[in-house]
């Protein structure tokens, strides 16, 4: 086996249990709870267990096969998906997730006859559109999905969601989720449902959170980025107490010289069709680092030491190593973003460790 060190991604799970603990206890104060979300980390079994050890006993993941990665690992939870789903992956929906989010008639009517076929009942959260434009459906048309889905003997409604901050950047303001509280309530009351989930959003949703006296009936948050990284959406600002470096990347200096700053020849476009363009900042020491475009999501990184990052190309990084005195065999650190975190961990090219300081 091939046991490549560089690049990697380090996870602490120490820091991702603290995140987990001091999220759970804030959320609470206001009788929020928290789904904790996976796709980020691609439903990691090591990271899903520290989510339920730290009292998250509901784990939500866009994709199946990272559902049920987790539950061959055996990590006890409720486990809800959180992508709408296609026909195709109906049978594997019933079967793998405890609770999935709907948002389309046909799909739920599938649902419901793959369930009977398995002697089961499917809960399922309808996912309403407030404004971001991505899934949901909208208010005008609740009432009368859920009258036919009251009619399927192979589904549960057990809830309603909204999702902010997503597709179209729209806020999570306090007019919008008292709206979705008051539905829940109209809902509830019409046809005396009583919902287990009034899930009102994601990491974006902490300024509310934190602004709103009264949350009303939300009862539920579902929260990746914050738990995983320390920050909220909106404005990537710290969460208090939390860590934001649970994930560093590392990657190793392949060559190291002191070179023109200046490409030297006629330019053309680079190796994804851009024309580059660069300073003078005459002689340089230039280093080369061993990951690329196809490794990593490069503008999701941050240097954790004082060098610039140039460029890169499919599988080099060219950074300006200042007066850092990096060496061939050095290895160099960064900080990610969501979506570079994302990248690491769906690569194959990263390798993962877990560290505990
Ligand atoms: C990804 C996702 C979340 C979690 O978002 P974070 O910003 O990581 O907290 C919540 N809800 C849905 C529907 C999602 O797709």
């Amino acid at each position: 086996m091939i046991q490549s060190l560089t690049p990697r991604i380090e996870i602490n799970l120490a820091k991702i249990a603290h995140n987990a603990n001091v999220l759970l206890q804030l959320y609470d104060k206001k009788g929020i709870g928290i789904m904790g979300v996976t796709k980020a980390v691609c439903g990691d079994p090591a990271v899903a267990k520290v989510f339920v050890e730290a009292g998250i006993h509901t784990l939500a993941d866009s994709k199946i096969s990272n559902i049920k990665k987790m539950q061959d690992a055996k990590v006890e939870a409720e486990y809800v998906l959180l992508k709408i789903s296609s026909i195709q992956e109906v049978k594997d929906v019933t079967r793998y997730a405890n609770v999935s989010i709907q948002s389309e008639w046909v799909v739920i009517e599938k649902l419901s006859q793959s369930a009977k076929r398995a002697n089961q009942r499917h809960k399922i959260i309808l996912m309403i559109e407030m404004g971001d434009g991505r899934e949901g459906i909208l208010p005008k048309d609740i009432h009368e999905m859920v009258q036919k889905i009251l009619g399927l003997s192979g589904v549960q409604l057990v809830g309603i969601a909204a999702n902010f901050a997503c597709f179209g950047g729209v806020k999570p303001s306090n007019e919008k989720l008292s709206v979705l509280s008051l539905l829940a309530s109209e809902l509830e009351s019409t046809y005396s449902l009583c919902f287990d989930y009034i899930s009102g959003g994601n990491s974006a949703n902490y300024q509310w959170f934190t602004k709103v006296e009264d949350p009303g009936n939300i009862n539920n948050v579902r929260l990746g980025e914050s738990i995983l990284l320390g920050v909220e959406t909106l404005e990537q600002k710290t969460i208090p107490a939390l860590y934001t470096n649970a994930f560093t990347f590392v990657s190793e200096v392949v060559e190291a010289k002191e070179k023109p700053s200046l490409p030297d020849g006629e330019i053309g476009r680079d190796a994804f069709g851009n024309i580059p363009s660069f300073k003078d900042k005459g002689m340089m020491n230039r280093v080369i680092l061993g990951v690329g475009h196809q490794d990593i999501l490069i503008r999701g990184l941050t240097p954790l030491m004082d060098v610039e990052i140039l460029g890169a190309s499919s599988d080099h990084m060219v950074i300006d190593a200042k007066t850092s005195g990096l060496r061939v065999g050095d290895e160099v650190d960064f900080s990610c973003t969501y979506g570079a975190l994302l990248a690491a961990m769906t690569s194959p090219y990263v390798t993962k460790k877990y560290v505990c300081h």
